[in-house]
């Protein structure tokens, strides 16, 4: 099998070998190499994990082959928690950008790598460092929580991280008369308002996956499947939360439904989760909810977590490229945020 290889001579020279990688990695976000058509993908992951001291840690949302071939499956609290604690010498977190940017805060020293730097997120994107440095200059005197959806960069301006899992703990762990600005997810500070009683300033950010979940589309199925309680990831929109069963974090959600004496779920989140819910519960039945707009899977895709694949993950592997790094004076005020949440988790 060949992946994008290039296999003239002139290759054999490690110099050109190592330019040709960083011009892939600037040209197009991602590295390529060459399998030989006897060797197995998988088999070949495995040996270079071994070989690099690697360990590969997976979000949820990943597609399932790379789900299978794994070390670690989690949330992004679980992956956090997961990468502080790695002793390996390379970290490749097959997710998107900021969970890399997490890792390389949390392990200065370890090589984080992830399988393509186009695996962007539209919810860090929301938040831009000029324009959120600009509004937290309207409310001095607030703590500043945000999603550990967003780049390193809002993290060094924030006093702590949350995750989904965790949100509501930590804006409970603040003083009753905390002022409180709430970055970058709307929605999941509206979810957390709810929750706590507080009123916080809220960032206007979205992830693009969670409000495409249609409310009508959801009605819909609902008639079709009576019995099937609704369960719903709290990025999603509060017309879509209003009506679930229940809602959490994407660990939430597959320990609900391991544990819920029902049979039937309809899922409100990205698609990727399915797959642990299907091996965790196999004779339940699982419908993924439906976007907005007609696609082919009928269900809720993360464009920027499907960019990343096992043959990315090979030539990663390969190569130890596209290497994530972090400024280290950003990384050290970000690393605050961030301990701040593992502390209180
Ligand atoms: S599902 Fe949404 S929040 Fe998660 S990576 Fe994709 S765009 Fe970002």
């Amino acid at each position: 099998m060949i992946i994008r290889g290039v296999t003239s001579d002139r290759f054999n020279n490690d110099k050109y070998k190592q330019m040709n990688t960083l011009e892939e990695v600037e040209k197009q976000g991602f590295v390529t190499a060459e399998l030989e058509k006897e060797k197995n993908l998988v088999e070949e992951i495995a040996r270079l994990k071994k070989e690099k001291n690697a360990v590969i840690l997976a979000h949820y949302y990943q597609q399932e082959e790379i789900q299978d071939i794994a070390d670690y499956i989690g949330d992004s609290l679980g992956l956090a928690q997961e990468a502080a604690k790695t002793d390996a010498d390379v970290i490749l977190f097959a997710g998107v950008h900021f969970m890399g940017e997490t890792a390389k805060i949390l392990n200065p020293t370890k090589k984080v790598i992830i399988p393509d730097l186009n695996a962007g997120c539209s919810l860090a994107d929301s938040a831009p460092t000029d324009k959120f440095e600009a509004f937290l200059k309207q409310y001095p005197n607030h703590t500043v929580i945000s999603y550990i959806n967003c780049s390193a960069e809002i993290k060094a301006l924030s006093d702590i991280i949350c995750t989904s899992s965790n949100a509501v703990k930590i804006v409970d762990s603040l003083p009753k008369d905390a002022k409180i600005i709430f970055a970058p997810d709307i929605n999941l500070g509206k979810y957390v308002q709810k929750k706590t009683g507080r009123e916080m300033i809220l960032w206007d950010g979205a992830c693009e996956v969670h409000i495409e979940i249609s409310a009508d589309k959801l009605k819909l199925l609902q008639g079709k499947y009576p019995n099937a309680k609704l369960i719903a990831h709290p990025e999603c929109q509060e017309v879509v939360l209003n009506d679930a069963n229940f809602v959490g974090s994407t660990t939430a959600l597959l320990k609900f439904v391991e544990e819920d004496d029902a049979t039937e779920f309809i899922v409100a989140t990205e698609v990727g989760i399915i797959h642990k819910m299907k091996q965790a519960v196999p004779h339940k039945k699982l419908i993924p909810a439906p976007a907005v707009t007609n696609n082919t899977c009928a269900c809720s895709e993360c464009p920027y977590m499907k960019l990343n694949t096992l043959e990315k993950i090979y030539a990663s592997l390969v190569h130890l490229q596209p290497e994530i790094f972090v400024p280290e004076e950003t990384r050290l005020k970000a690393l605050k945020s961030v301990n701040r949440m593992l502390e209180l988790s």
